[in-house]
């Protein structure tokens, strides 16, 4: 209930120009209003508000015209208080409608507002002041700018962006979705998302909006949509809602990016790789087969040379035999190997394990490298005994091939270092070379199947198996095989297999 006296004012209030006063005080907008000479004679709450201040009225110490100390025109100049709309309506004695200008708020932020004034005269037509009304639009500006930055972003997006309503009625399409869909903003706009969502795909729609509505997270959803022309889509939708000024959703935002290229790519490799699958696996087999039926005859020869090299009495008929024996080795080696590589890839490499010193075997490994290879020392340094219980034909193999690779590859040096330390729980042998090395970025790829460093001179011959099956062989054992390498100065090999 309001009291006596504030209801008697409000009567008093509604009498002549009171009246006016009054009503100007309840406005939401800036009232003000100033004599013939500039003084502010009047100005309500909502003027006090914008301006920050509350001048004195009709006191020739403050500010003629304006109750704000600073203002601006909509350039950013500042504007004499004698040029503002007020004065300007006084002294011109002519209206100004809806003009815009800036004040420096209490905090010094700018404040946008929009002014219309007027001149006033009394009854007898005399100039007795002017009035002006003003309001701050700064937020709803700030808001159109937000907006149409917006509306900027969404318009250049590649993505197509569009809202629907919730019966799936199209309400807005940006230029992303024209280019993605085909569909034209106009010839879509109003029409049902059924044009672009295939039959098989509106009930995947409808439970993402059941979703959205009931206020679940809905993460991007890989989907399929059809274009104008009835083509398949591949889609990523993130879809959000649009709400209401209550809160309640009335409508879906989607935003849908074209995947269908990626799509395509990755469709395209897999079936790449099911038909390299399938290549590899015969040649695999053809590996396999062809190995395995040259390794019956190879060993028929070398019997009958090995027989023939007996009886040969003849000193160069013996001499032939004997290379012809090398070579028949070198054959054989070759065969074992790629039956070797068929072995592995088939998963069939089995291992025969069994206790030994690994300083033996390796001692063993260089004698026998040794016997045939003349041209580089193999020095053996610092090696402990260390018992392993690993396949020790398979050890020996991987060190062999460590051993003639070093050789191989070192064609102007005259040593190989080996070394053998243990470390923790493993056994670490390492062959030293002092050969052409290896490039650094090649350095993981030489093990594996059938690769040979690039640009390698055709002097050094190879199938690039050796350092593929030693990696396998090392692998069952559960160990490990890295190389060390600078091009010119040589590589170091290293592998560590469990001790026990
Ligand atoms: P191959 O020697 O028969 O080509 P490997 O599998 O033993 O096959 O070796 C693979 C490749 O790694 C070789 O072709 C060679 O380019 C490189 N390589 C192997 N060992 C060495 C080494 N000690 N020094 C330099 N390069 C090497």
């Amino acid at each position: 209930m309001k009291d006596l006296m504030e209801r008697k004012e409000i009567g008093e209030a509604l009498e002549g120009e009171k009246k006016y006063r009054h009503l100007a005080k309840l406005m939401p907008i800036g009232v003000y209003s100033i004599n013939e000479l500039g003084l502010i004679t009047f100005y309500n709450d909502r003027a006090a508000e914008i301006w920050g201040r509350r001048p004195r009225l009709n006191d020739i110490t403050e500010q003629p015209f304006c109750g704000s100390l600073k203002i601006f025109t909509p350039d950013g100049k500042p504007m004499p208080h004698d040029e503002s709309y007020t004065a300007r309506a006084l002294k011109e004695q002519r209206s100004f409608r809806n003009e815009e200008l800036y004040i420096e708020g209490a905090d010094g932020h700018l404040i946008e507002l929009i002014v219309s004034s007027d001149p006033v005269f009394n009854e007898d037509g005399l100039l007795t002041g002017a009035i002006s009304v003003f309001h701050d639009i700064t937020q709803r500006k700030r808001a159109e700018d937000d907006l149409r930055r917006l509306a900027g972003i969404v318009e250049s997006s590649q993505d197509a962006i569009y809202s629907r309503t919730l019966d799936g009625v199209v309400t807005s399409w940006n230029l992303g979705a024209e280019r993605i869909f085909g569909f034209e903003k106009t010839e879509i706009l109003g029409k049902s998302i059924s044009l672009f969502t295939p039959e098989s795909y509106q009930e995947e729609e409808l439970n993402i909006i059941g979703k959205i509505c009931r206020g679940e997270k809905v993460e991007p959803v890989e989907t399929i949509r059809k274009n104008h022309f009835g083509r398949h889509l591949y889609l990523s939708l993130t879809m959000s809602p649009i709400h209401d000024n209550k809160g309640r959703v009335i409508g879906i935002t989607t935003v849908a990016r074209d995947n269908s290229d990626q799509v395509q790519i990755r469709n395209e490799l897999q079936l790449y790789n099911e038909r390299l699958k399938q290549l590899d696996n015969h040649n695999n087999r053809f590996i396999g087969l062809a190995s395995h039926e040259l390794k019956t005859p190879l060993t028929v020869i070398k019997g009958h040379l090995e027989w023939l090299a007996l009886e040969s009495q003849n000193g160069m008929n013996k001499s032939s035999v004997t290379k012809a024996l090398i070579h028949i080795d070198r054959l054989s080696d070759l065969v074992s190997s790629l039956l070797d590589v068929s072995k592995v890839d088939g998963g069939a490499l089995q291992l025969n394990l069994a206790s030994f010193n690994i300083s033996d075997l390796l001692n063993e490994s260089i004698e026998t490298v040794m016997a045939t290879e003349k041209t580089h020392q193999i020095m053996l340094e610092n090696c402990l005994d260390c018992i392993v219980v690993a396949d020790r034909q398979r050890i020996e193999q991987a060190v062999t091939n460590l051993l003639l690779n070093a050789i191989k590859y070192s064609p102007d040096a005259d040593k190989v270092l080996v070394r053998c330390k243990t470390e923790g729980d493993d056994v670490v042998v390492s062959v030293q070379d002092f050969g052409i090395g290896i490039p650094a970025d090649q350095l993981d790829k030489v093990f594996s199947r059938f690769y040979r460093v690039e640009g390698l001179a055709p002097s050094f011959s190879g199938l690039g198996i050796g350092l593929y099956i030693t990696s396998e062989i090392i692998k069952r054992h559960h160990g490990d095989i890295w190389v060390e390498s600078e091009i010119g100065k040589g590589s170091v090999f290293s592998f560590k297999i469990p001790c026990k």
